[in-house]
C-alpha cells in the first residue's frame, strides 16, 4: 500500500501489504474491461429516473425505508417473471448497494472466524476479499481445464473443507462457465450437511450475468423452494445497464434474509437508490431489449477468436476469455495503444473481454490482429 500509509497506524495485519480493487478506469473510446453494458439507458428511463429522484428529493430530511419493501416486491415479481419461478414473495428478497455489498452481508452473517468460505477457482477476484474482511477463511477449490466444475469433485472438497459458505458465480468471471441445473441440484442436495457441525453449508449462487445465459440453462432461482440454504445473488449492473446505480439483490428463504437485516447497516439503501431501482424496474423489456443482441454479438466473437486458433472458454456470459498469449500484458498494452480497453485476469496467458457495441467489437478485431498479427 502507499507509502502515505504512516508504520504507526494499527493497521490489522491480514491487510498489510492489501491493494485496493483496482481495475483501470482510463478514459479510452472502447471500454470492454469490466462487462458493463454498453448501452446507456434511453431517454424514457432516464426521464423516469429523474422524475423519481425529484419525488424521493423532496423526502430527504427522512430516512429511507429501511426494509424497502416495495422495491423488494418489485424485485420479487421480476425474478418470477425471468426465471418461472414460484412462490417467491417480498420476504424472500433482499438487496444492497452491488450485489458485492449482498454476498459481504451474507459472509458477515454465516462466515466469521474460525469458519470457511469456499470457491473454485479461476473465479471471481472478490470472493477473498469478502471473506478476508468478514475475518473468514478463504479456501479455493479446483475446476477442470476446461473451466466447468466436476461436481463430483467440488463436493469431496467441499465435504474436507467444511465450508459455512459455498460461493459459486454461473456464469462464472472470468471465465463465462455456467452451471447446469442438474449441477446446482446436486450442489444443492450435497451442502445441505456439509457444513461445520454437521449442519448447512449456505449456497450461494452468483448470478450477476443470468440473463446474458444460453438457451436451457434455467436459473437456480427455481430451486429456492426446495432449499432453505441456497441464495441466489443478482444485479441490475449487467443486464439493466444499470451499474451506476448500485443496486444487487438476492433471493432465499425468508428465514436466511432475516439474518442478513441483522447484520446490514442501518438505512442502507438511500432513498434515492430505491427509487431509481424502481423506476429502472418499470422498464425491464426496454433496457433489457440489447441482451439478445449482445447474446448474439457474445456468439459470434467466440468462433471469430477460435477461428484464429485461440483457446476461448464457452461463455454463457456478456464477456469471453480467450487466449493464451505467452505476454498477455504486451497483448494488453497493444489494444490499449489502439484506444480499446479489455482485462488482464484469470489464468495465466489469458485475457478477458467485454462484449460492447458493433463499433467496439470491430475496433477489438482490429487491433487484435494488428498486435498478435492473428
Ligand atoms: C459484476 C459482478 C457482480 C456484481 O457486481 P455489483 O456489485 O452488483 O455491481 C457480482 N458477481 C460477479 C461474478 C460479477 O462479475
Amino acid at each position: 500500500m502507499p507509502e502515505r500509509c504512516a508504520p504507526s497506524l494499527p493497521l490489522r495485519a491480514d491487510l498489510v501489504g492489501e491493494q485496493p480493487y483496482g481495475a483501470p478506469q482510463l478514459d479510452v473510446p472502447h471500454l470492454l474491461n469490466v462487462n458493463e453494458n454498453p448501452y446507456p439507458p434511453p431517454a424514457e428511463v432516464v426521464a423516469d429516473i429523474a422524475a423519481a429522484v425529484t419525488e424521493a428529493a423532496g423526502t430527504l430530511n427522512r430516512y429511507p425505508d429501511r426494509e424497502f419493501r416495495d422495491l423488494r416486491a418489485d424485485l420479487a415479481a421480476y425474478l418470477t417473471a425471468e426465471s418461472a419461478a414460484t412462490g417467491l414473495t417480498t420476504d424472500h428478497l433482499w438487496a444492497a448497494n452491488g450485489s458485492n455489498e449482498v454476498m459481504l452481508h451474507l459472509l458477515l452473517a454465516f462466515g466469521g472466524p474460525g469458519r470457511t468460505v469456499m470457491s473454485f477457482a479461476p473465479t471471481y477476484s472478490m470472493y477473498p476479499e469478502y471473506a478476508r474482511d468478514s475475518l473468514t477463511t478463504w479456501k479455493a477449490g479446483t475446476r477442470r481445464a476446461d473451466f466447468s466444475v466436476d461436481v463430483a469433485e467440488a463436493i469431496e472438497q467441499i465435504r474436507t473443507e467444511r465450508p459455512s459458505v459455498v460461493l459459486l458465480a454461473s456464469p462464472n468471471n472470468p471465465t463465462g462457465t455456467a452451471l447446469d441445473s442438474a449441477d446446482v441440484r446436486a450442489l444443492a442436495e450435497a451442502t445441505a450437511d456439509s457444513g461445520p457441525d454437521g449442519g448447512a453449508t449456505v449456497l450461494v449462487i452468483d448470478e450477476a450475468y443470468a440473463e446474458f445465459r444460453r438457451e436451457g440453462r434455467p436459473s437456480a432461482v427455481t430451486l429456492l423452494g426446495e432449499f432453505a440454504h441456497l441464495a441466489v445473488a443478482r444485479t441490475m449492473s449487467k443486464a439493466f445497464a444499470l451499474a451506476g446505480a448500485r443496486l444487487g439483490y438476492l433471493a432465499a428463504a425468508p428465514e436466511l434474509v432475516d439474518w442478513l437485516r441483522v447484520v446490514r447497516l442501518p438505512y442502507h439503501l438511500s432513498a434515492v437508490t430505491q427509487a431509481v431501482a424502481r423506476a429502472a424496474l418499470r422498464h425491464t423489456g426496454v433496457l433489457q431489449a440489447q441482451v439478445a443482441e449482445l447474446r448474439v454479438r457474445r456468439d459470434e466473437t467466440v468462433t471469430w477468436l477460435r477461428e484464429r486458433g485461440l483457446e476461448v472458454a464457452d461463455s454463457d456470459a456478456n464477456f469471453i476469455l480467450f487466449g493464451r498469449y505467452p505476454d498477455r500484458h504486451e497483448v494488453w498494452q497493444g489494444l490499449l495503444d489502439r484506444g480499446v480497453l479489455i482485462r488482464e485476469t484469470g489464468p495465466q496467458g489469458y485475457l478477458r473481454v467485454s462484449i460492447g457495441t458493433r463499433e467496439d467489437m470491430a475496433a477489438f478485431r482490429g487491433a487484435l490482429e494488428e498486435v498478435t498479427g492473428r
